[in-house]
């Protein structure tokens, strides 16, 4: 039997991100106390690497824009898949979100008239992010930080959360390890918030931070909770191509939103050829009108003029610039020409000073002179863990999840910017009902001993075997596969294959070894995070077999387009007695009070 150090709190909340400190907020607000804990520092969670904005419908740029247009643009980014209840929350509640994080100290970018601005986006009528120049998920994250600490929220820092504790069935307190000095910490909580973000390092090029692993994933897969729309990772359509090091950074999708321009290596603005038919009429038809376009942004002016081919959504323009690059089209690293270097230099300095630095720091471009290379990178996952709409419970008692872990509100594709107000509406309402739990319940629970010996018998493992695989190659040869089996474009042959891979890995994982010290050691953590990116990566491919056609961010090169009925089922995976299981359940109806916000459907092609 091991003495652990055990921190109890009526709430732990597992993630530092939006999400997780959004959420912490709530709880504490509501009169409980409340343990956040984070892989990294505080302030250093992915969150902080947004660039772009957060969407809400103020209607400060443009006075047309407001909640219905709003869940009408996520449902048909969305490609109908959202749930419907989700989308509706979201609009509806984003720009009071928004607003207080205003009163709490966030400076957003200005407009002429002292509110705060707003950006276009792809996917977005309207100009609709309110954005702090390219550094939005700093100011957001740093608003937060600061609220919750005030409040009361009681941080662990480095500690990377192993095992969750259940006990009839019901989450009730987790345990980990500190980076540290590598000693086991016990977590007993009342109720759980799962914020910890998304799965980005599964894959080979991504913009995602290290921490984005799908911890949170496999946790709550464990535990019994359900995946929906796994299927759907988004590529973003522009990271950096070049220097190797850093490619797959993300080109935040602001440069578009500027007046950016993708070029091919023949010069052609291509993206006129890839405009979905049933949408063209919502984009500029010609250079003229979209300049004209910028020019009305450019001057602070609500514009009467479409939008330019760039801002179609991340799904089309990232197929778009595969293609480009796929038939011999591409820059001289392999990716395709973006530019908005016809603007006035000191506009672009002032709007993108992030990425001015970037390209000048990494790459030894200057934007302001000349155009970026960029291409595809693994950015985002639509799905995650199911969860009600309204309170954010998974399907796990015990357990709530909040921000990209969980899954829903984007469908099978998201919109830029949702992702920043998804983790404050969320958040917000994540915490607010594990507050409730907890309040509900009245003794704090005791971790069992037997489960806690176990854990740290399992997280010490790694260090025990006297021979065994490194996790460093099993972690290369995943991303390898999930980037060229499982990525923007898929055929039947390659998930087949890649689901039998990552069975093999799952096997070998068992034998991983590690050496060196308990302290900061980054091989030992990636014993447990590739764990869960093995399960992640496996529901992804999984999903993706299952969905026979190509609608939002998944691509099937062998069911092309969008077929009859399969815009009414999610796909699900879980756990089952034999290993997991993949079912096909119908999506949460649209009701009539919603639908009629949004366009009717366009028939699919059978
Ligand atoms: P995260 O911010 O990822 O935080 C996860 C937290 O969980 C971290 O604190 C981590 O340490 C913790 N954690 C994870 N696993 C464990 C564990 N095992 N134990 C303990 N702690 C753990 N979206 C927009 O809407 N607008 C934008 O402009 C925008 N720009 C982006 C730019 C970039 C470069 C990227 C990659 C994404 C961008 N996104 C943007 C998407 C958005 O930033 C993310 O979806 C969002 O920040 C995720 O927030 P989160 O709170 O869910 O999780």
């Amino acid at each position: 039997m091991t003495t652990i150090e055990t921190r109890p709190h009526d709430v732990l909340i597992i993630g530092a991100g939006g999400a997780g400190l959004r959420a912490a907020v709530a709880c504490i607000e509501a009169g409980h106390s409340v343990g956040v804990v984070c892989k990294s520092l505080l302030g250093k969670a992915h969150t902080v690497m947004a660039e772009g904005g957060m969407a809400a419908s103020l209607a400060h740029v443009d006075d047309r824009d407001g909640w219905t247009t709003h869940f009408r643009d996520t449902m048909v980014g969305g490609y109908r898949l959202n749930n419907p209840r989700m989308a509706e929350l979201h609009a509806k509640e984003a720009p009071e979100r928004v607003r207080e994080l205003e009163e709490w100290g966030a400076v957003f970018d200005r407009t002429k008239d002292g509110r705060i601005l707003q950006r276009p986006f792809g996917g977005h009528t309207y100009p609709r992010l309110a954005h702090v120049g390219d550094r939005t998920g700093l100011e957001l994250i740093r608003t937060l930080q600061d609220r919750s600490v005030a409040v009361g929220a009681q941080v662990y820092q480095e500690v990377i959360i192993t095992r969750l504790s259940m006990k009839d069935g019901q989450v009730n307190g987790a345990v980990g390890y500190r980076r540290l000095d590598g000693a086991p910490v016990a977590f007993p909580a009342k109720a759980v918030v799962l914020a910890s973000g998304g799965v980005g390092r599964a894959f080979a090029v991504t913009s995602n931070s290290w921490e984005s692993s799908g911890d949170g994933q496999g946790l709550a897969y464990r535990s019994g909770a359900e995946f929906i729309d796994m299927e759907f990772v988004q590529f973003h359509p522009t990271g950096m191509v070049h220097p190797a090091g850093v490619k797959g950074l993300l080109v935040t999708e602001a440069v578009r939103g500027e007046g950016g321009i993708l070029r091919n290596a023949d010069g052609k603005r291509f993206m006129w050829d890839y405009l979905p038919e049933a949408r063209r009429d919502e984009y500029a038809a010609t250079d003229e009108e979209a300049r004209a376009w910028v020019d009305d942004l450019t001057e602070g002016r609500q514009s009467s003029h479409r939008r330019p081919p760039e801002l179609s959504t991340r799904d089309n323009v990232a197929r778009a610039i595969y293609t480009e690059v796929k038939e011999g089209r591409g820059s001289p690293h392999g990716g395709v020409f973006l530019d908005i270097s016809y603007l006035p230099a000191e506009r672009v300095r002032a709007k993108l000073p992030s990425m001015y630095e970037q390209f000048k720091e990494l790459a030894d471009v200057d934007i302001t002179a000349g155009p970026m290379e960029v291409g595809p990178t693994m950015h985002y996952i639509m799905g995650g863990i199911k969860v009600d709409a309204e309170i954010g419970q998974t399907t796990t008692p015990g357990l709530y999840a909040a921000g990209e872990v969980a899954a829903g509100l984007h469908g099978s594709n998201r919109l830029g910017g949702n992702s920043l107000t998804d983790l404050l509406v969320f958040g917000r309402r994540a915490g607010e009902a594990a507050a409730q739990a907890a309040a509900a319940t009245e003794a704090m629970p005791e971790l069992d001993q037997g489960f806690v010996d176990e854990s740290i018998a399992a997280m010490y493992a790694p260090f025990e075997r006297e021979a065994g695989e490194d996790p460093n190659g099993l972690h290369a040869e995943l991303q390898a596969t999930m980037s060229s089996l499982v990525g923007i474009f898929r055929v039947e042959e390659d998930l087949t294959q890649a689901i039998e891979r990552i069975d093999g890995y799952k096997e070998r994982w068992q034998g991983l070894r590690v050496t060196g010290p308990r302290r900061f050691n980054p091989a030992w953590d990636l014993v447990f995070e590739l764990r869960n990116m093995l399960v992640v990566a496996e529901a992804i491919a999984r999903s993706a077999l299952a969905r026979q056609e190509s609608r939002g961010a998944h691509s099937r090169l062998d069911f092309p387009g969008q077929q009859e009925g399969w815009d009414e089922v999610n796909v699900h995976t879980l756990r089952g007695d034999g290993g997991m299981v993949v079912e096909q359940r119908p999506v949460v109806e649209l009701p009539a009070e919603l639908a009629e916000h949004v366009a009717p459907k366009v028939p699919a092609k059978v």
